[in-house]
């Protein structure tokens, strides 16, 4: 269940149910350090909310370097009400995976769970940015929650689901190149990429994931697949910024091979 404004929350099966208005328990109204006020952040640094993972340091340098304040959010620290009010744009991160439940499916053996509460609130702030056309840019379980937030499903487990033919799984380094994409031409990935574009429009990629889009959720169009047909990118072209990569592109701020990326997020926070 979502809560979706103040006063209702909406079932995943859509059904409407009213609420109290209170702002829950699990919501502390007391500020996290990192709180905007403090931050002060200009018109011309927006301000990105970084959904907390464990990997947390390569996404802010990332921002950063692209010209952006990050803000560290979770369902401990920050409403999403917050966040859509200050927040210029949303990045969602890497972790654990979707429970499949919310996706009308029973979990596979190899199911990992993210932190408590974070799938809840993951998706209720993706769908709160998108309606308030914040800019939303969604990395590896991020594609997945929102590909999930908007109706999709996910491939639980690719080497049983799908097969081995491709190393999706590549942990150290963690810019290790594991598979190539390939991109669709015309794509927000495409212009965003297209000077790193190489014979053939392949692109090189790292890769973590065991979990992938199955089923579309509305809106969305894959974008780039890996040579085993595995959905490594999605976006909503009728947003101002929509776009889910299955790669880790925050693992490469030290050489800048996907800063476009965090660039064009920014970019598109400040319009
Ligand atoms: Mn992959």
């Amino acid at each position: 269940m979502v809560r979706t404004c103040e006063g209702t929350k909406v079932r995943f099966d859509g059904a409407v149910v009213t609420t109290h208005r209170r702002i829950p328990l699990s919501h502390p109204r007391t500020l996290a350090p990192s709180h905007p006020r403090t931050l002060a952040p200009s018109i011309d640094m927006p301000l990105i909310a970084i959904a907390r993972c464990s990997k947390l340091p390569d996404y802010e340098a990332s921002v950063s370097l692209a010209g952006g304040t990050p803000w560290a959010v979770d369902q401990r620290t920050t409403p999403p009400e917050d966040i859509i009010r200050a927040a210029n744009g949303l990045l969602l991160t890497g972790g654990g995976d979707v429970n499949p439940s919310i996706y009308g499916e029973a979990a596979h053996p190899s199911f990992s769970a993210a932190e408590a509460g974070r799938d809840e609130y993951e998706i209720e702030l993706v769908r709160r940015a998108l309606d308030a056309d914040l800019p939303v840019f969604a990395i590896c379980r991020g594609i997945q929650v929102l590909n999930v937030a908007r109706g999709g499903t996910l491939i639980q487990d690719i080497p049983d689901q799908v097969g081995r033919s491709v190393e999706h799984k590549v942990r150290e380094p963690r810019s290790a190149i594991a598979h190539n994409i390939r991109i669709a031409a015309g794509s927000a990935l495409d212009t965003l990429v297209g000077a790193r574009l190489e014979e053939g429009g392949d692109v090189p990629v790292n890769s973590r994931h065991h979990q992938a889009v199955k089923t579309l959720g509305e809106g969305l169009l894959t974008t780039a697949t890996a040579p085993d047909g595995v959905v490594e990118a999605i976006e909503d072209p009728t947003r101002r910024f929509c776009l889910g990569v299955q790669w880790h592109p925050e693992n490469f701020h030290r050489t800048g091979e996907f800063r476009s990326l965090f660039e064009g997020l920014v970019l598109a926070c400040t319009r």
